[in-house]
């Protein structure tokens, strides 16, 4: 498959609601002086007002030091996209999973269990090396859809158990009931808190069991000190950085579109709030991120399938 194919998914690219937010693209920051990865986001969002195609996206990250990403799926065609460009692009590998904001929605059409199906296939694929995102969401799902979010929050577990993959976690206003969930079903070896949004407490339940703890655009926002304060607390060799791209945009561009070509922003902000160079914190999050995902280059073989 080309590359040209891979671009945009079927349907074309998702929209990000603009909600009156100011829609320009922010400028480029200064490139890292160490490469990175951004271990979440979704290329496949059109944000602002000019049209940044994923594949421009993946060169503009790149010419900052950005040098690769995980693009992360949040139903069935979005998983296939990720699963497609990964196959296709050396700068990319793919997490496959059904949202947990997603997961009410497809167990209500009683398609489930063969959605679940499907993302297991594509979670044997060799560039796809995460499953995710998952989780639970209890602050936009709400008490009606909670059995099919555990349900399909489990089955995602054990789907990259029996893969030997990562697991992207999705947690929002659900930390005691994630941490529940984890320990009951035994958590895969590389467990990720995607945007972390713990406090200290969660970060040293983080530390005790070798959880990552993925650094987002939140831990810059002036308001946020109890984050940074948890961030600090979490162990250097599990912390990650993502962008959660389009959303979640880092100070001093919150609110606006985001890319994974702004992630050093919120990487100037953790060599900051660990009070370490920043050379010593990029090479410490491409050491995590390869130790999570294994290594990002295109084997001959991938790139022929
Ligand atoms: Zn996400």
């Amino acid at each position: 498959m080309s590359q040209a194919a891979a671009a945009v998914p079927e349907g074309g690219l998702r929209k990000r609601k603009s909600e009156g937010r100011d829609l320009t693209r922010p400028a480029a920051p200064e490139p890292l002086p160490l490469p990175v990865y951004d271990n979440h986001t979704h290329l496949e969002f059109e944000d602002g007002v000019d049209r940044l195609d994923p594949l421009e996206s993946l060169a503009r990250a790149a010419a900052v030091g950005v040098q690769g990403v995980v693009q992360v799926g949040t139903d069935l065609e979005t998983s296939r996209w990720s699963a497609q460009l990964a196959a296709s692009d050396a700068r990319v590998l793919a997490a496959v999973a059904l949202h947990p904001n997603e997961a009410p929605r497809v167990a209500e059409l009683g398609l489930l269990h063969a959605q679940l199906s499907e993302i297991a296939r594509l979670a044997a694929q060799p560039r796809v090396r995460a499953i995710g995102e998952t989780g639970l969401d209890f602050f936009r799902t709400g008490e009606d859809g909670r059995d099919a979010q555990i349900e399909s929050f489990e089955a995602h577990i054990e789907i990259a158990k029996a893969n030997g993959i990562a697991l992207q976690i999705h947690d929002r206003d659900a930390h005691d009931e994630v941490v529940a969930t984890l320990i009951r079903v035994g958590a895969p070896e590389r467990t990720v808190f995607h945007c972390f949004s713990g406090d200290a407490r969660l970060a040293k339940i983080c530390n005790d069991h070798g959880w990552y703890v993925s650094v987002a655009g939140p831990s810059t926002f002036k308001n946020a000190p109890v984050l940074r304060e948890a961030i600090a607390v979490a162990k250097p060799e599990l912390l990650l950085m993502e962008t959660d791209a389009p959303f979640l945009t880092p100070e001093p561009y919150r609110g606006r579109p985001n890319a994974p070509y702004l992630l050093p922003y919120t990487v100037r902000r953790l060599a900051e709030t660990l009070e370490r160079p920043l050379d010593e914190v990029c090479a410490l999050i491409a050491a995590n991120t390869e130790r999570v995902y294994g290594s990002w280059q295109l084997e001959p073989a991938e790139a022929t399938s």
